[in-house]
């Protein structure tokens, strides 16, 4: 009996030891990591350096203490913030209520239904339109709202002329397209070249819509880098009204609504 007299003393270090490689190898309050915060380190490398769009690393966007909560992605046809996307379509038959015809120039003159944007955004384009030519910078209407019909034709003929998957590399799947929330407008120079193509990218007028669209409340949805998550090629001239807060928060973070929303990447 005398002999086992370190059996306590023994057992005591075991548990003291258990105790200590439990407390540093169990997951720590903030190890779970946010999706939002993975996601902005995943695309940390890919993310190109338009100003302000720097990742880093942000506090919770939702700002609540822990800062691992899942934002809920905004799904409301009728929601300022709502994403619509590959992967979220609006109802079938979708039109918003209030679309009006901002007052601002077009490529083209008819007043017809890519005319058209919901009154908050085109309230908001027509301030971002006077704030531009203030700068010497004269923007143009190019395609705002366009209904689900409008749509399927557009659709089905890009899918004739290049077939579907390359179509859907650029052309929505009808009920996808942000073009139909009236929240969405594709923009260019006064003059209408390189409307809605590749070649607007690096004109004066794209320049100063990736700087300074934001403070209207408007984001490049389609930003360059960000291809693998919003399902889209890059494009410098399709803006989307998100509102100035939302359009803030998501310049100052670098951050796509996919990424924003925590919304599972959208792939081609
Ligand atoms: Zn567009």
């Amino acid at each position: 009996m005398r002999g086992k007299w370190w059996v306590p003393l023994l057992l005591l270090v075991v548990i003291a030891a258990g105790w200590a490689i439990g407390r540093y190898t169990a997951p720590s309050p903030s190890a779970g990591g946010s999706a939002a915060t993975e996601q902005q380190e995943l695309n940390g490398g890919t993310s190109t350096a338009a100003p302000g769009s720097e990742v880093s690393p942000a506090p919770s966007p939702s700002g609540a203490p822990g800062g691992n909560e899942v934002r809920q992605a905004d799904t409301e046809p009728d929601s300022i913030g709502v994403i619509v996307n590959k992967q979220y379509g609006l109802e079938e038959g979708y039109k918003p209520e209030d679309l009006v015809y901002p007052n601002v120039p077009f490529i083209f003159k008819e007043k017809i239904e890519k005319r058209m944007l919901r009154k908050e955004a085109a309230a908001a384009l027509e301030e971002m339109f006077a704030g531009a030519e203030k700068d010497g910078v004269y923007l143009a209407g190019v395609s705002g709202y366009r209904s689900e019909a409008t749509q399927t034709v557009l659709f089905d003929n890009y899918v004739k002329r290049d077939g579907e998957e390359k179509a859907r590399t650029y052309s929505a799947v009808p009920g996808h397209s942000e073009h139909q929330t009236g929240l969405a407008i594709d923009l260019s120079g006064r003059d209408g070249k390189c409307a809605a193509e590749s070649c607007f990218a690096g004109t004066k007028e794209a320049d100063w819509l990736a700087q300074h669209a934001p403070e209207y409340g408007f984001i490049i949805r389609y930003p360059e880098g960000k291809e693998a998550i919003t399902g889209y090629m890059y494009e410098a001239w399709h803006v989307r009204y998100v509102g100035k807060e939302l359009a803030r928060t998501l310049t100052e973070q670098g951050l796509t609504l996919e990424e924003y929303y925590n919304a599972v990447p959208v792939s081609k």
